[in-house]
């Protein structure tokens, strides 16, 4: 038997004893150690995003041990320290076949639409499997997941060493989008956002310039209008994304990451005649190999980031951190590092 976490209704969570799933052809058993928690899982059970059925348990940013290998799956073994890459696709349509599998129109993920790591074990697809490097923990080994979409988004845009860039939303993707946009050569980021403690931690981490547009002088210590060479939207937010349209310069580039929660309305007509580049972003599936490089040599940090840490059979606790906390927490880990002897 094993212990699961259950998203079971509009903003509710159970725990429950299931079965243990015997690994499959091509699977690989994984004990679950450390679970990231992502307002993706805030949306998903609020009940407005549209995907996932309830009961199920999520959890996609997840990292753990090898535990029991199903047939037929070679290069693993018992013990093999990993992170999960939980996007899986039909594997035979012309995207998948192209190693677009994010782009396939039956894909889905672990923990979306699919069971996730709220569970002491889960069975996944050996492919999905990324061995982790000895210096990365299990806590941050989570936020491969996280890095993969933020480095993909980087990888779309035309960077040029010395241009300046603002990053809108001081959530965890724009903390590393800061962090990657130095490593990748700019010169001046400024990170935008509501919170003064995230964006304290954004200086930190390597941005020239914090502003929270909170504050009443947010508008004097905004970069000029037409002067940045790169926006990118972590915020997903009508305001944030016409702000950004207004930031660029012209011919610059709004990559578009955050996901507004419903149809908002842009100023299309200065996007047009600045020449704008607009791109959108979601996963990037061949860049996971490059992210645990990035966090291996320190190019890229995690751990400050980490402002909680739960156990697992307190994961609903954490859940109710994460909603409450109106922006003091970061980003939030979930532990399991002795599961109970009698689920062994
Ligand atoms: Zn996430
Ligand atoms: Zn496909």
């Amino acid at each position: 038997m094993k212990r699961i976490w259950e998203w079971t209704g509009i903003d509710t969570i159970a725990s429950r004893e299931a079965e243990r799933e015997a690994p499959g052809a091509g699977q690989v058993e994984i004990r679950i150690r450390s679970i990231g928690i992502c307002g993706t899982d805030l949306h998903i059970m609020s009940g407005h995003a549209g995907f996932g059925e309830p009961p199920l348990p999520l959890g996609h940013e997840l990292s753990g041990v090898v535990e029991r290998l199903g047939a037929g799956v070679s290069g693993w073994q018992i013990g093999d320290r990993v992170c999960i890459d939980p996007l899986i696709g039909c594997g035979t349509c012309a995207e998948c076949r192209a190693g677009n599998k994010h782009r396939c129109s039956a894909a889905g993920e672990i923990g979306l639409q699919f069971p996730g790591g709220w569970q002491e074990y889960l069975v996944v697809p050996a492919a999905n499997l990324y061995r982790l490097p000895d210096s990365i923990g299990f806590d941050e080994a989570t936020q491969a997941e996280t890095l993969h979409c933020c480095l993909g988004g980087i990888d779309k845009l035309d960077i040029r060493l010395g241009q300046h860039a603002v990053v809108l939303g001081d959530g965890p993707t724009g903390l590393y989008y800061v962090q990657l946009l130095k490593a990748a050569g700019v010169s001046r980021v400024t990170l935008i956002g509501m919170q003064d403690s995230r964006l304290a931690l954004g200086r930190r981490l390597g941005a020239d310039a914090a502003v929270n547009l909170r504050q009443a002088e947010a508008g004097d210590r905004l970069p000029e209008a037409e002067t940045q060479d790169i926006v990118i939207d972590a915020a997903g937010n009508e305001a944030s994304i016409q702000l950004g349209i207004e930031l660029l310069k012209r011919g610059g580039e709004l990559l578009l990451f955050g996901l507004p929660g419903e149809r908002i309305k842009v100023d299309v007509q200065t996007a047009v005649l600045k020449e704008l580049r607009l791109l959108g972003s979601t996963n990037a599936p061949h860049v996971w190999p490059r992210v645990l490089d990035m966090m291996a040599s320190g190019r890229v940090q995690v751990q400050p980031l980490i402002t909680q840490r739960y156990r697992f059979d307190q994961l609903d606790q954490a859940i109710a951190f994460a909603r409450d906390s109106s922006g003091e927490a970061v980003k939030i880990i979930v532990n399991n590092d002795e599961p109970r002897e009698e689920s062994r």
